[in-house]
């Protein structure tokens, strides 16, 4: 499942370092490996990677973490799986 991306600098996924008490969770629960814990706090090593699932900002106890949840945009990731890369798109649900 990680090698399939959503579309390219689109996630919502935002964090807010100042509020990070650096508990790890969202670097655990993240299912792709989107967060790293770097120097006590969390960081966004792979925002492109981010699914918009929304574990992380649930588990997160400061609410530092903010993604517009249930956006991931799973006709893209379907297509991906169909018609291949190239030919995927989007399909203007709700998330675009
Ligand atoms: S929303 Fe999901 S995929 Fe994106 S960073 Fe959070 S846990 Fe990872
Ligand atoms: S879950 Fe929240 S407080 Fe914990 S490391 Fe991640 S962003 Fe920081």
């Amino acid at each position: 499942m990680k090698t399939f991306r959503y579309l390219p600098g689109v996630a919502t996924l935002s964090l807010d370092d100042t509020t990070c008490v650096g508990c790890g969770m969202c670097e655990t629960v993240c299912p792709h490996g989107v967060l790293k814990i770097d120097h006590k706090k969390a960081a966004i090593i792979d925002p492109d990677g981010c699914m918009e699932c929304g574990a992380c900002a649930t588990n997160c106890p400061v609410h530092a973490i903010t993604v517009t949840p249930g956006v991931g945009c799973a006709s893209y990731i379907i297509q991906t799986w169909i018609k291949g890369k190239e030919a995927a798109t989007c399909g203007g649900g709700s998330c675009c």
